[in-house]
């Protein structure tokens, strides 16, 4: 396998000239985008705009990452269209309330940028997909010249990080990611999924904004944490393998390298690829706290070799679920709405989950506005953790 070069840049602050000097020192430092973007090309910045929230909150890419990004674009002669298709409704009306409250309006208008507001969809059928052969994506997406993934370093309740390579769902139109979520309930297939959404979009950049990231309860009701990093490179795998070890995590443990890894994308090794810039210790969050998923690399930390037959029936009494925290919820109906299987119906103006239904994918810890899903681990899964 080839060796993959990253850029992992420092950057401690969110200051408008100090992350476009750090974004330009990491597309520069990896031999500039010349080569890849030509004047005249529609390049889409696919940013992650998970749900409506300050960008303080660290839940959507900064604004002034997209900035920096598309004013390097520009520079090339590229039109730049920035956009993404958030958990909810695909609708204009939906886009322009995320948008806005994500800051990235404003950005947008100061920087005379285009925001995607064409909610028409293209199906698509993929040969080379392992799980997901026929697909629907965002038009605007599908058609733009290239594509740049543009993700935030964040835990996650189900794939336990997202970053460049789980950013790329968002190219899936708004419910239908409930839809495929549904249809592949096993982490295995999801994640399989969506290294095919990635391999067929195929970015010819991703960057991911880890300037502050999100631990603990990601991808929006965790605490935002100072990373101080920008990290780019061409091959999103090799891009989120730099990431999740600044987290001072096995990337292999995570399921998308690792699918990646049986798929000859990536081997997941920080020892095959060229980091530019800082090193992972200089950058390293050691106590940065992971997600609340079941790992099996959890288990073979902490059992016997001996015992290692009784893993699959350990993992399943090592199990996490969401629920719901009644005197925080506002009865929205957000999570009702997008439940893939209808699990969650509303008692009394309050959010109730029927567990014999729930896939566990958590997408009502995602979408829920007023951080009122928690993710709750089972006894066993809480005494190894400890
Ligand atoms: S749990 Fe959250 S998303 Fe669901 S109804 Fe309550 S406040 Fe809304
Ligand atoms: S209750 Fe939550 S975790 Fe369970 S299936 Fe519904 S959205 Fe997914």
């Amino acid at each position: 396998m080839t060796k993959e070069t990253v850029a992992l840049i420092k950057c401690d602050t969110y200051d408008k000239i100090l992350v476009e000097q750090a974004v330009k020192e990491a597309i520069d430092s990896l031999g500039g985008l010349s080569g890849k973007i030509v004047p005249g090309m529609t390049v889409f910045l696919k940013i992650n705009l998970l749900m409506k929230k300050n960008p303080d909150d660290q839940v959507t890419t900064h604004p002034n990452v997209v900035a920096a990004v598309a004013k390097y674009i520009k520079g090339l002669g590229a039109n730049v269209i920035v956009g993404d298709s958030p958990g909810g409704p695909f609708s204009e009306r939906a886009l322009k309330g995320v948008y806005d409250k994500c800051g990235i309006t404003q950005m947008a208008q100061e920087e005379e940028l285009t925001l995607n507001y064409d909610v028409s969809t293209k199906d698509v059928f993929f040969e080379g997909a392992t799980i997901l052969k026929k697909f629907t994506v965002v038009k605007a997406i599908y058609e733009a010249d290239a594509v740049i993934s543009m993700g935030k370093l964040k835990t996650h309740g189900m794939t336990a990080y997202t970053g460049a390579v789980k950013n790329l769902f968002g190219c899936i139109p708004g419910i239908t990611k409930a839809e495929y979520h549904y249809r592949m309930p096993k982490l295995v297939d999801f994640s399989n999924m969506l290294v095919d959404v990635a391999t067929f979009i195929k970015p010819v950049f991703s960057i991911v904004d880890a300037v502050y990231g999100m631990e603990g309860d990601g991808p929006s009701a965790g605490t935002p944490r100072k990373i101080g990093a920008i990290i780019a490179g061409f091959n999103p795998h090799a891009v989120d393998t730099v990431a999740i070890s600044i987290t001072n995590v096995d990337p292999l443990t995570i399921c998308t390298v690792k699918r990646a890894q049986e798929r000859d994308l990536f081997s997941g090794k920080v020892a095959d690829i060229d980091i530019k810039g800082a090193t992972i210790e200089q950058l390293l969050v050691k106590d940065f706290k992971q997600a609340k998923v079941h790992s099996t690399s959890l288990l073979k930390g902490h059992i016997p070799s001996i015992f290692k037959p009784l893993i699959p029936i350990v993992e399943k009494l090592m199990t996490t679920k969401p629920v719901i925290n009644v005197p925080k919820c506002k009865g929205c109906r957000d999570c009702y709405n997008i439940c893939p299987p209808n699990a969650i119906k509303m008692v009394d103006g309050k959010a109730e989950i029927d567990y014999s239904k729930c896939i566990k994918c958590f997408c009502c810890q995602e979408v829920c506005p007023h951080l009122a899903v928690i993710i709750e681990k089972s006894w066993l899964l809480r005494m190894v953790s400890k």
